[in-house]
């Protein structure tokens, strides 16, 4: 990416003013740092049991496990990772911590991803110990030399989350708070710069990479959601949140569970979304704030238990990952009217939140339709016409770049792939194409980059292409995303040009790709193609492909 043209360039900024940030804090310090005022209120509650851990508990079990950490046989320090192979639970929050405490970076994983996608993700971020559960065990390398953590089993070379870790900290061995953390900062040599959290991201092209996010960058982040003088513009400690998401997406992990905990909020851990669940557990804990993303955001507005649970306790619907039409807005608070349904936009690289809704600001912004909020405070963002690099006003749509410490500190081991994402000056380009209207608040109306969103989730087509090549019968291939329904959003679709000579069908195609990637990144239509269009340079023209696909929608 080039750097911008020395022109004055238009720069848009947040409808609220600045605040101070203290961003150089150990990330669990930042998350933690209410404690005294919020110390015995419930933090953790379990969605399955009901069993809730006060902010005190889930602090003094997090030094427990730092302490276990540090020593053999996990032996781990600063600059170490620890990968979490998990499904949303008090243990996943539990090593998150513990391994901030400690100096290391936890990569997050999705359990249900194939054995071949978590070892090249272990090899890759050069994770040591893996927290995970009996459903992903077995998929972990055998010859990798890893330590691995069960929360939820015993089996032999595993060591026991609760019997065999933590029980071998004793009472007297864990410090107080403050202590704990005077000896944890001299003991890692802490530097604000440093890794914590380190998800994986394909970005605007490629393969997924590791995104460096460090404890500056999300304490950044998590302060230009939840704090300043302007309280309600995020989370209180009066509130409870859902937490439904996967915290092994950064969505989940920065806004619900960071901002969350710096809030001092209650916060219900779900394992997993279930809509019907979802139900009960708002009634039951009478929750204010539901993160969500426009699947579930659908499945909310479409069903008809909604009437069969008292919902009125939420106060704010967030809706982040993936675009949401006007349509579902609408459908959705007829169900929910007593709530604010604001959607946010994140990018992992962008740490994660470039925008929110300002509905709960001491003075209110109402929510536009269709928008995705501001601009979060301190934070620049510009639109940028992708021919020219020129920043473009209000109301003209280019990509959306956006500058600001919150910002991921690099993609790791891949200084070439960084400087394709952030600029000598610093900006952050996307690869998502909005504008910002008169208002400012933001509307994303298309995506240059090649991911494609299934649920929220990521589909990075070079994979896909990558993996269908290896087909003896394919002779190219490429992979675009079809906007579908919008409970799904979009679904991978495959151009593929035979080899000479091939019987190849398109279930073949489907199934020798389903055999090989996690059920989200299934290719769910083949087209066949005689050639696949490519620039001089060899470069994919999607938008090629994607015109044939929409011009195939409106025939059909
Ligand atoms: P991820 O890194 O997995 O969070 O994916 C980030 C991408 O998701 C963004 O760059 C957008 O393309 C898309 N995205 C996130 N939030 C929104 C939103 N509110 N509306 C439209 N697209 C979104």
């Amino acid at each position: 990416v080039e750097a911008a043209s020395p022109e004055p360039e238009i720069i848009f900024r947040s409808k609220l003013p600045d605040i101070a940030i203290t961003n150089t804090l150990p990330l669990h310090r930042y998350c933690f740092e209410r404690l005294p005022e919020v110390a015995d209120r419930p933090c953790l509650i379990d969605g399955a049991t009901g069993d809730a851990r006060t902010y005190a508990e889930v602090d003094r079990l997090s030094r427990r496990l730092a302490v276990a950490l540090r020593r053999e046989p996990l032996g781990l320090g600063r600059g170490a990772v620890v990968m979490n192979l998990m499904l949303n639970s008090a243990e996943f929050v539990l090593s998150f911590f513990a391994a901030s405490r400690v100096g290391a970076a936890v990569t997050t994983a999705n359990p249900m991803s194939t054995p071949h996608d978590i070892a090249k993700q272990i090899a890759a971020s050069g994770a040591t110990v893996v927290f995970t559960e009996s459903m992903a065990v077995d998929k972990l390398p055998v010859d990798a030399g890893l330590k691995v953590v069960l929360i939820d089993a015993r089996r032999d070379g595993c060591l026991h989350f609760w019997d065999d870790v933590m029980a071998s900290v004793p009472d007297e061995e864990i410090s107080a708070p403050a202590a704990a953390d005077q000896e944890e900062a001299s003991e890692s040599g802490f530097d604000p710069d440093d890794v914590v959290a380190l998800p994986y991201s394909s970005g605007t092209t490629g393969l997924p990479k590791g995104v460096m996010l460090t404890h500056r960058s999300l304490s950044t982040s998590v302060a230009q959601q939840v704090d300043g003088d302007n309280p309600n513009i995020g989370f209180t400690s009066d509130d409870v949140i859902l937490c439904s998401l996967p915290m092994f997406h950064i969505y989940s992990l920065n806004t619900i569970m960071m901002c969350g905990l710096r809030a001092g909020a209650a916060i219900v851990v779900m394992r997993r979304f279930d809509l019907s669940r979802m139900m009960e557990l708002v009634e039951r804990h009478r929750i204010t704030i539901a993160p969500l993303v426009p699947p579930i955001v659908v499945a909310v507005a479409k069903s008809d238990q909604a009437a069969a649970h008292d919902l009125s306790s939420v106060r704010m619907v967030l809706s982040g990952a993936a675009p949401m039409g006007k349509d579902i807005e609408d459908a959705f608070m007829a169900k929910l009217p007593g709530a604010v349904l604001g959607q946010g936009y994140g990018m992992t690289e962008a740490g994660p939140v470039l925008s929110m809704c300002l509905a709960f600001a001491k003075e209110p912004f109402k929510v536009k339709s269709g928008a995705c909020g501001t601009v979060v405070r301190n934070a620049e963002l510009k639109i940028v016409d992708p021919d020219t690099g020129k920043s473009l006003g209000r109301n003209l749509p280019g990509e959306i770049c956006i500058r600001g410490q919150q910002v991921m500190k690099g993609y790791l081991n891949n200084p070439e792939a960084t400087k394709n994402c952030i600029d000598a000056d610093g900006w952050l380009h996307t690869g998502d194409v909005g504008f910002v209207d008169d208002d400012d608040e933001i509307f994303i109306v298309d995506r240059l980059k090649e991911i494609i969103k299934y649920k929220g989730l990521q589909v990075a087509p070079a994979e896909l292409e990558a993996l269908l090549i290896t087909h003896p019968s394919i002779a190219d291939a490429a992979v675009v995303g079809k906007q579908v329904e919008p409970e799904i959003g979009e679904i991978p679709v495959a151009f593929v040009t035979k080899a000479q000579g091939s019987e190849l069908s398109e279930d073949d195609v489907k199934q020798f790709v389903a055999k090989e990637v996690i059920y989200y990144k299934k290719v769910r239509e083949v087209i066949f193609v005689d050639k696949i269009p490519k620039a001089p340079s060899g470069k994919i023209l999607r938008k090629e492909l994607r015109k044939q696909l929409q011009q195939q929608q409106q025939t059909a």
